[in-house]
């Protein structure tokens, strides 16, 4: 029951009504017995900075950030993580008294979807990333810092230079040529995204031709819906393995539950949820 003590949270964006956030975290609060509820905000652009005022207000704990005020959040903030800072981006805001913490949880939650959910280390393997937006550069700087060499394959060459020069270590630029090399592909373009649910839409299926691809490769999608997306139909046909964005979307929201509650989530809740609401919408 919700009550005058009960702690809240929720994610700011716009449009945000069709975010998967409120289920999982909800559900997650309810399996791990905690008073605290979590609610979409339909924040338009160029209100970020209000939407973090309200935030010390009204006394939120946590705020999770999407499109389109990731970096729009960063002024209003006391202080953010070096991540964060480096990628201008920021996806979970974390109230501590009055100050206001920003993190981006994207790249933790990308690498335990790999390690805890396929079990795939990567460390020395090279790892090709297309795309270089924000979700690209936060993939790309976590797989250099946990060892792999990474390529960064985009349409346009300034924000694949930017995405390898955050990225540090190893990183670099590279072509289409360079897909058949790598052990993991990813794909951090929105190609592929929305087509159940949008015939008509103006994406491309594919975010690229996948004859590039060589066996004993894996293909991770951060796209999430619709699941599978046709890149994973694609290279599973292909006799690929394939992992889907869910597991980075739920592990992600993982990492903003750990620095909002101090608890460990209800990984399990949290994934049911999730899949679930995909499910629904694959159906509908
Ligand atoms: P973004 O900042 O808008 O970046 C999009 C990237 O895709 C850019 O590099 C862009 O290239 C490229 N791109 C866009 N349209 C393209 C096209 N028609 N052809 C070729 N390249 C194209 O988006 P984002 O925030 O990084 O998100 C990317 C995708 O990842 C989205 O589908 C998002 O839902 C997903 N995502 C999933 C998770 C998860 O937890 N699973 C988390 C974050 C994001 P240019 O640089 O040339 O414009």
């Amino acid at each position: 029951m919700l009550t005058g003590r009960t702690h809240t949270a929720g994610v700011i964006g716009s449009p945000i009504r069709h975010s998967l956030s409120p289920v999982m975290f909800n559900a997650a609060f309810v399996a791990a017995g905690m008073d605290w509820a979590y609610l979409a905000f339909e924040v338009g652009e160029g209100k970020a900075v209000g939407a973090m005022e309200a935030m010390r207000t009204l006394g939120l704990e946590g705020v999770s950030v999407t499109m389109p005020h990731k970096g729009a959040v960063l002024p209003a903030l006391d202080t953010v993580s070096e991540d964060a800072a480096l990628l201008g981006a920021v996806n979970c805001v974390t109230r501590r008294g009055g100050s206001l913490h920003g993190d981006n949880t994207d790249g933790p939650g990308f690498l335990d979807a790999l390690r805890i959910d396929e079990g795939i280390e990567i460390e020395s393997h090279a790892c090709v990333v297309v795309g270089a937006g924000g979700a690209g550069r936060a993939v790309a700087r976590a797989l250099a810092q946990a060892g792999a060499r990474v390529t960064i394959v985009n349409r346009s060459a300034p924000a694949a230079e930017r995405a390898a020069l955050l990225a540090g270590n190893s990183a670099r630029v590279g072509g289409f040529a360079d897909l058949a090399e790598a052990s993991l592909v990813v794909n951090a373009t929105p190609l592929g995204m929305g087509l159940g649910s949008d015939p008509g839409g103006r994406l491309e299926p594919l975010p690229f031709d996948v004859t590039l691809l060589a066996p004993g490769q894996v293909v991770f999608d951060l796209v999430y819906h619709p699941a599978p997306t046709p890149l994973l139909v694609a290279a599973t046909a292909q006799g690929l393995r394939s992992v889907p964005g869910v597991g980075m979307l739920v592990h992600q929201a993982a990492h903003a539950f750990r620095h909002w509650t101090g608890e460990e989530p209800p990984l399990v809740a949290m994934r049911l949820a999730a899949s679930t609401v995909l499910s629904e919408r694959r159906a509908g």
